[in-house]
């Protein structure tokens, strides 16, 4: 990848180029120094590379006159030499030239190279370094290819990717977790979910759309699984119900396994997972009820699933399972009633490894049905007549769903905490950086 500053990152060199003069840039990762050789191993995103300055090179002088700390930005120019026992590609890099970009001026507050674990609040708190960590740069590469694989999926499938408000006058889903901003004379809020807009962009016409937004939550968990700014991947199709929705979904997301095994094999290896190829379960609720009832666990119908039911499902069923059709009462008024059975609704959850990942359903499109649906949970549908009456208008049957990128994120890639997998997360008290 060349520029001004460097023509190759260091996972792009190999013994194949033995001979060839190349420059490289980074960050200094490690320094020995051994006497006759000091070894200095140079970091950039994409790897590590060792360079070999040897006794009475103007280059050994120079690493030992400047005492390179860790973290110093510099550039080398240097030949590729073959180096079988080289675990740096099998390669080692003898240069010609060293320069420093920007010597550090302030000491570095943890380890970049692992050697001594740092604390995950010092490691968010100083996250422009702790995004040096290969590891941390592999969640973020895989993150990276989850967008990437959405978005071409929907597109493929004559989806049309929409920009929708975050700034909403609103809740469109009872108003309790909603963060409220000053909006000039008013209060507005910040939009928990952007629902309402991508079912008016089917109302009007455009039948098939996607999403990539950013969604806020005023819940105050303190989990390893909930933030309180989190990006969700949104679709919405018309024509259609739950079970063309969870089609969709199921494409989705063994598109981005598969994309993600594929294009990120090296990242998934520095993480130490193995990735499998995506089976879905699809199960009714009332029969992962029963699941969980011949497995010991009292659980009745109308009750919603907590994680340790998320989990034992997992574990009874496979890796990723769609629980679908719940109780109405459980779930969000829009949700659109069974034709055979009016006490459930075609409401659906992807969980994937004893985690939900996805909520979705085939939304109320008949007004009366939605009054009724709304006065059932005790709400004045007069406080939602601007929904409502969107769908007076000519609106056709329709379903979809969201996808929370960092629990899927967090999932693919095996961090524990939700906090690993959002570059700069917001929980309730982590505002900076
Ligand atoms: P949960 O019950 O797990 O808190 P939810 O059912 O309230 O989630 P939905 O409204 O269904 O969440 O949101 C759609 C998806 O967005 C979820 O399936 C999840 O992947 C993600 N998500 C929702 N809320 C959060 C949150 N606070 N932090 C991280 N991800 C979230
Ligand atoms: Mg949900």
């Amino acid at each position: 990848m060349d520029t001004s500053y460097r023509d190759y990152y260091v996972s792009e060199l190999g013994p194949e180029m033995d001979g060839k003069e190349v420059r490289i840039a980074g960050w200094v990762h490690e320094v020995r120094n051994i006497g006759k050789i000091v070894f200095l191993i140079l970091r950039d995103h994409s790897g590590l590379a060792q360079v070999i300055a040897k006794e009475g090179t103007a280059s050994e002088k120079l690493m030992k006159e400047m005492n390179l700390p860790k973290e110093s930005v510099i550039a080398v120019r240097g030949k590729v030499k073959k180096n079988s026992e080289s675990k740096y590609n099998g390669i080692e890099i003898e240069p010609s030239e060293l320069m420093v970009l920007n010597p550090l001026s302030s000491q570095i507050p943890f380890e970049v190279t692992g050697k001594v674990p740092a604390d995950i609040e010092v490691r968010l708190d100083n996250r422009h370094i702790d995004l040096r960590r290969l590891e941390t740069t592999s969640v973020f590469n895989i993150q990276s290819t989850i967008l990437n694989s959405f978005r071409s999926t929907a597109i493929k499938a004559g989806f049309n990717e929409i920009r929708t408000p975050s700034i909403v006058e609103a809740a469109t889903e009872g108003g309790a977790d909603l963060f409220g901003i000053n909006y000039f004379e008013k209060t507005a809020f910040l939009a928990q979910s952007p629902q309402l807009y991508k079912q008016l962009a089917v109302v009007g016409g455009m039948d098939r759309v996607f999403m990539v937004v950013p969604v806020f939550r005023a819940e105050k968990h303190n989990t390893v699984y909930h933030l309180n700014e989190i990006t969700q991947m949104d679709m919405e199709m018309g024509f259609a119900d739950h079970n063309d929705a969870i089609a969709m979904l199921k494409k989705v997301v063994k598109n981005i396994l598969a994309d993600v095994s594929k294009r990120n094999a090296d990242d998934l290896r520095r993480l130490g997972i193995e990735l499998k190829k995506g089976k879905i379960i699809e199960i009714t609720y009332k029969k992962a009820v029963s699941k969980l009832n011949s497995n010991g666990i009292k659980i009745e119908f109308g009750q919603d699933f907590n994680r340790e039911h998320e989990e034992m499902l997992c574990g009874l069923l496979g890796e990723m399972v769609v629980v679908k059709e719940y109780p109405s009462s459980i779930r969000a008024f829009y949700s659109m009633p069974n034709q055979k059975d009016k006490e459930i609704c075609n409401s659906f959850d992807m969980l994937y490894k004893g985690l939900e990942i996805s909520s979705g359903a085939q939304r109320i499109h008949l007004p009366d049905v939605l009054i009724q649906s709304i006065t059932a949970r005790g709400l004045d549908p007069s406080n939602f007549d601007f929904y409502i009456n969107a769908f007076r208008q000519g609106a056709p049957p329709h379903a979809g769903w969201s996808l929370g990128l960092e629990r899927l994120t967090m999932k693919i890639t095996g961090m524990s905490n939700i906090r690993e997998c959002s570059m700069f997360p917001r929980d309730r008290v982590r505002l900076k950086p």
